[in-house]
């Protein structure tokens, strides 16, 4: 059994609460536990692999109701099973509620777009191309596509505590794509303005960042 709920300490659990949790939760959990307690059980069944503190954070945010993701984290029901296996191997997979949230279909196009941008798998012009992504790399695209479904800040539709996991998560999986947001704009933004320059779209309404009337929409603090 977890331990007994601690107070949350994080401070995005505190601004959390001003999001409405959905309906969802832990099957066997421990009523009212914190994200914050489901986190540090999560970790406690951790593989030790890359991404597992990150993955913690995200199901521990979904078994409290908060994030915007969908059934799976927007991953194929086996998809999953692998992911929990590979990074939270002693963990059973009936402990993961799904929060009845289903990927809208009539976006996925627009996903497939995300994967590929993150895998850099385009077939369109020079780039770092990794064709043969491995599964990890593969589940964090689909999680980050699946996320940009979301309508907040991409951190927070993911279901991370904070920005700079995201920072993280993008710096530890996808290199070449992070590297390129050398501004340090909005992920989702940056996520989108990469797609939109790839179709040869340019919809800034300015030439220049420092003079468009949407800076404050794609830089600027992102909590
Ligand atoms: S600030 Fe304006 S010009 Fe810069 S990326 Fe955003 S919309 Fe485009």
């Amino acid at each position: 059994m977890p331990p007994s709920a601690p107070a949350p300490s994080a401070p995005i659990l505190a601004a959390s609460t001003n999001r409405v949790p959905t309906a969802g939760g832990c099957p066997g959990s421990v009523p009212d536990a914190t994200a914050e307690h489901w986190r540090h059980w999560l970790l406690s069944l951790a593989a030790g692999h890359r991404n597992d503190s990150l993955l913690a954070s995200m199901l521990a945010s979904q078994c409290v109701g908060l994030g915007a993701m969908p059934d799976w984290l927007g991953l194929r029901p086996e998809a999953f099973k692998q992911l929990v296996a590979y990074h939270f191997p002693a963990l059973r997979q009936t402990a993961l509620a799904q929060p009845q949230r289903p990927l809208d279909p009539e976006r996925t196009d627009e996903r497939d777009e995300l994967v590929r941008l993150l895998l850099q798998v385009s077939d369109k012009g020079p780039g770092n191309f990794n064709l043969q992504p491995g599964p990890q790399q593969r589940w964090m695209a689909e999680i980050i596509a699946a996320g940009c479904m979301g309508s907040d800040h991409l951190w927070q539709d993911l279901g991370l505590w904070n920005r700079a996991e995201l920072s993280r998560l993008m710096e530890q999986n996808f290199p070449a794509v992070a590297q390129k947001n050398v501004h340090d704009m909005k992920w989702k933004r940056f996520l989108y303005k990469q797609l939109c320059e790839a179709e040869g779209i340019y919809s800034c309404r300015s030439p220049s960042c420092e003079v468009c009337v949407d800076y404050h929409a794609c830089f600027g603090p992102e909590n």
